[in-house]
C-alpha cells in the first residue's frame, strides 16, 4: 500500500505543493510547527532515511537546500531548521522549518492551525521564491 506521501505525489491527495524535480518532490506539512513548515521527500518510497543510496541521499538534501533558501527569503525567519523524524509516516523526508527561537523547534509543540486560504497564501509566496 502507497504512503501516504506517494499518493500526495502521485496526485490522490491534495497538498499545498512547493516544488519538485524528477526524484524529489516538497509541500506544506499540514500539522506545522511555524508558518512555512515544509516536508521534502523523495519521490521513490524508502521508508528509513539512511536507507537511501548515497547519490539519492546527497541529492535530496541539495533539493532540500533549494526548497529552505526559497523558504528563508519567503518566511520571516532566522533559519531554516532541518530535522528527520520518520516516526509517523513511513517515507523518508526532511522537515524544513522556518524559526526565530529554539522553542519553536519543539516537535512537542501543539501545531498550528492555519486555513486553506493561509496555506495557500504561503505555499505560493514559497513557491515565487523557488
Ligand atoms: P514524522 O513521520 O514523525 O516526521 O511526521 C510526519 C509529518 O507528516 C507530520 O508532521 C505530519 O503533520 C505530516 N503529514 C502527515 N500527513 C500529511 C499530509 N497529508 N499532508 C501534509 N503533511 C502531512
Amino acid at each position: 500500500m502507497p504512503s501516504v506521501f506517494t499518493k500526495i505525489i502521485d496526485g490522490d491527495i491534495p497538498c499545498y505543493k512547493i516544488a519538485e524535480d524528477d526524484l524529489h518532490f516538497a509541500f506544506l506539512d499540514i500539522n506545522p510547527l511555524t508558518q512555512g513548515h515544509t516536508l521534502v521527500v523523495p519521490k521513490q518510497e524508502t521508508d528509513y532515511i539512511f536507507d537511501l543510496e548515497d547519490n539519492a541521499l546527497a541529492a535530496l538534501h541539495l533539493f532540500a537546500k533549494k526548497v529552505a533558501t526559497a523558504i528563508k527569503i519567503s518566511v520571516p525567519c532566522v533559519r531554516v531548521g532541518v530535522a528527520v523524524i520518520g516516526l509517523e509516516v513511513p517515507h523518508a523526508h526532511i522537515h524544513l522549518v522556518p524559526f526565530n527561537n529554539m522553542q519553536q523547534i519543539n516537535f512537542s509543540n501543539q501545531k498550528l492551525i492555519f486555513t486553506k486560504e493561509e496555506f495557500e497564501e504561503i505555499a505560493s509566496k514559497i513557491r515565487k521564491g523557488f
